[in-house]
């Protein structure tokens, strides 16, 4: 993440800067602002600005050591401390993962939506009061009034404002859309969520994708009354919806197979589907893999002949959720 990947806040942005060029770096910070605003995404760039070894007109390089471990979320002297779930079984190492893919795939991430990526419940984030020294404590917020005062005062505070109109809908013109009427319609409905904004952008250029990672997670998990009230949901937008959203995931199954084998990337998927294609072929066999083909060619050979929607994707639900249960679960981070 450099400055530059964020849409405006120019001021904010060089408010940052200055602690680090003018060798300020405060003990402790608090970058806080509303949902889906850009203080996570600041935070990144600030961090990865101030790790960087050849930092060159206000950002970080990108290419030294310390910015291919930033950029990934991996640099040693980087600690991520997040909320989680699970009690005292789990450790923050289990979230890691699911942490780094969820701010790498969106840095406009909200509590709520981590908070749903990692099911419910909430551990409260620890606080370290007396840092050690040369380090710096990076807190980031949507609700400051929630911090206690005595913490406040020990940190030094920045204000990250909603993203604007015109912001928002820079970003969408980036994402591809060039439908007028849709970049208008987004950005009245987001209010200047960015994190929302970029979640519609995608669903808009390609409607399938984020649906089928969802729904191969669930079969993963074999969760039964999630699958169900999945496949009632789908199957009640009509046989076409199903029709395409199969075509799509033999497009999907066929990219993993070729992948595996040539190790090419192919133009026509984005990073998001290229790390569920990846994450798929590395962890499944040939065999398997043409197995979902075989599932998905039969359910629309099924379709085409008018089987009842439900019940056809209830049925292949449960076939898929076998092929990939076949797989360690920890093996397989597209599915965890
Ligand atoms: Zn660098």
């Amino acid at each position: 993440m450099r400055f530059a990947d964020i849409i405006g806040l120019e001021e904010e942005k060089n408010r940052l800067r200055s602690f680090i060029t003018s060798d300020r770096i405060p003990h402790a910070m608090i970058l806080h602002g509303p949902e889906g605003s850009a203080k996570l995404a600041l935070g990144l760039a600030f961090v990865n600005y101030m790790q960087c070894l050849h930092p060159a007109d206000g950002e970080p390089c990108g290419k030294c050591n310390a910015c291919q471990k930033t950029f990934k979320m991996i640099h040693p002297d980087v600690h991520f401390y997040f909320p989680m779930s699970g009690g005292k079984d789990y450790t923050v190492i289990e979230y890691t993962n699911d942490w780094r893919n969820a701010v790498l795939n969106n840095p406009y991430l909200s509590i709520a939506h981590w908070q749903e990526t990692i099911e419910k419940d909430n551990i409260l984030l620890k606080l370290v009061e007396e840092p050690p020294a040369n380090s710096l404590i990076l807190l980031i917020t949507e609700n400051i009034q929630a911090l206690l005062p005595t913490l406040l005062s020990r940190c030094q505070s920045v204000s990250i404002p909603t993203f604007k109109d015109e912001e928002i809908k820079r970003a969408l013109l980036l994402q591809g859309i060039k439908d007028d009427s849709m970049i208008q319609n987004i950005t009245k409905t987001v209010e200047g969520n960015m994190f929302e904004a970029m979640n519609m952008a995608r669903e808009y250029v390609n409607p399938h994708s984020e649906r089928m990672i969802h729904w191969m997670r669930l079969c993963f998990k074999k969760k039964a009354d999630e699958i169900i009230q999945w496949c009632d949901t789908f199957a009640s937008e009509g046989r076409d919806a199903h029709r395409q959203f199969l075509k799509y995931g033999l497009k999907y199954i066929e990219q993993v197979v070729f992948y595996k084998i040539t190790r090419t990337e192919t133009e026509g998927f984005s990073a998001d589907e290229w790390k569920g294609i990846k994450g798929l072929s590395a962890q499944l066999s040939v065999e398997e893999i043409q197995l979902i083909g075989e599932l998905f060619s039969d359910h629309m050979y099924y379709i085409e002949r008018n089987a009842n929607s439900k019940v056809l994707l209830t049925a292949l639900s449960l076939n898929l959720g076998q092929i990939l249960n076949r797989v360690k679960p920890d093996l397989l981070p597209i599915m965890s």
